[in-house]
């Protein structure tokens, strides 16, 4: 018996040592086929690297691949604290901070990132015949709209605000460097802009590092260099404004585009049933009730994508539509309240509507009625 289990034994001795071996031998061609990658130009290509920070107030998730993504990941995060820094409202040595604190006394001397990115901010508002307003400072102060909280200011209160409320009293002095505020008590807030202009920043460093494809998500501000790795389109969610983080409505495929999306989901509280979101529309000095619930804009820059996004917001379907119609390589994805998806007219059969998002109807492209 005991002869005959030590036969039995050796053999399937014999088994697990061939099984050892051929594992072993399929495991040194991996790694030679790894080794090989780091050097093999071709591979480096699809090296990925993804990076989260917590910074300009969100979470903001990069993946980058190529050769060079560490360094290049790493020099963005630097950028947009250097950007942050400039433009914060929280903290008394930012520029914002600065000018605001001049407000109706003088001028103030400011680096061109925040020079720049008034300026945009200005054109935007122009074009968008104030909704989009960077000098809404003291309303977003009298509301404090954070996650879950915030105060409901009184009419009186909200009226008293409202004079200051005027782009044409932010003078840009492109040239010298310099801004400053009409009135006092007047003051700038950039949240609606400034993670657009930090967007392209990073797609811009990407480049100097010789990445030719990358994805930078700030906060659901996405920005694009380049198709995925595998020469497809990137696939880019547009949020369901009714559901969990992660669930959409549909996706757009794009490459070397942005997509961004303004939507009262993202920050806001509720008082007796109703919902106070944070994007103000400044002809009311209250949350916009424009309509729409979602405002997504796709173009190449984010910066204007970012300014356009709240702008459409609360321009409303009708009027925000025409905005974007009105302006080249720029389209839209709008949601009304009632739960209607339209899309601007380049976007047109390109909007993949996610059929488990029930609750919403795709209707297309927007025609005026
Ligand atoms: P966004 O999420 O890009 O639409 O920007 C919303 C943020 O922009 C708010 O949290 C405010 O800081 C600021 N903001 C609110 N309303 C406006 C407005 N009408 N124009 C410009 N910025 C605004
Ligand atoms: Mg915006």
């Amino acid at each position: 018996m005991a002869a005959k289990r030590g036969k039995y034994l050796s053999f399937k001795n014999i088994i697990f040592v061939f099984a050892v071996l051929s594992f072993a031998i399929m495991i040194f061609f991996i790694a030679k086929d790894n080794i090989t990658s780091g050097l093999n130009n071709e591979n480096a290509e699809n090296k990925v690297v993804k990076k989260q920070s917590f910074l300009m107030g969100t979470v903001i998730t990069q993946q980058v691949y190529g050769a060079n993504g560490e360094i290049a990941a790493d020099e963005v995060v630097r950028r947009l604290e250097e950007i942050e820094k400039r433009v914060t409202l929280n903290s008394a040595d930012s520029e914002i901070y600065m000018l605001n604190e001049m407000a109706g006394k003088g001028t103030v001397s400011l680096s061109k990132d925040t020079i720049y990115i008034l300026s945009v901010a200005k054109k935007y508002a122009e074009l968008s015949n104030g909704a989009f307003d960077p000098t809404v400072g003291p309303l977003v102060k009298a509301w404090g709209i954070s996650p879950g909280s915030g105060r409901i200011p009184g009419d009186e209160e909200i009226k008293s605000l409202l004079p200051l409320i005027d782009f044409n009293d932010l003078i840009i002095d492109e040239e010298k460097l310099t801004a400053r505020l009409e009135k006092a008590g007047q003051s700038v807030d950039l949240g609606g802009i400034a993670k657009g202009y930090a967007g392209d920043e990073a797609i811009r460093i990407y480049r100097e590092y010789g990445i030719e494809s990358a994805y930078i998500n700030l906060g659901g501000n996405v920005v694009t260099l380049g198709n995925k790795p595998d020469g497809s389109p990137w696939r880019i969610g547009v949020q369901n404004p009714r559901d969990i983080t992660g669930n959409y409505v549909g996706i757009i495929e794009v490459s070397n585009k942005t997509v961004v999306t303004s939507g009262d989901y993202e920050r806001y509280f509720e008082r007796d049933g109703k919902r106070y979101h944070h994007i103000i529309d400044p002809r009311t000095g209250y949350p916009s009730e424009s309509g729409l619930i979602s405002a997504t804009i796709v173009c190449d820059l984010s910066i204007d994508a970012d300014a356009l996004s709240t702008s459409v917001f609360v321009l409303g379907l009708e009027k925000g539509m025409e905005l974007v119609e009105k302006l080249e390589g720029v389209e839209a994805i709008l949601i009304t309240n009632d739960k209607n998806i339209y899309v601007s007219s380049g976007l047109e059969g390109k909007f993949n509507f996610n059929e488990k998002a029930t609750d919403f109807k795709y209707v297309g492209k927007y025609n005026r009625q």
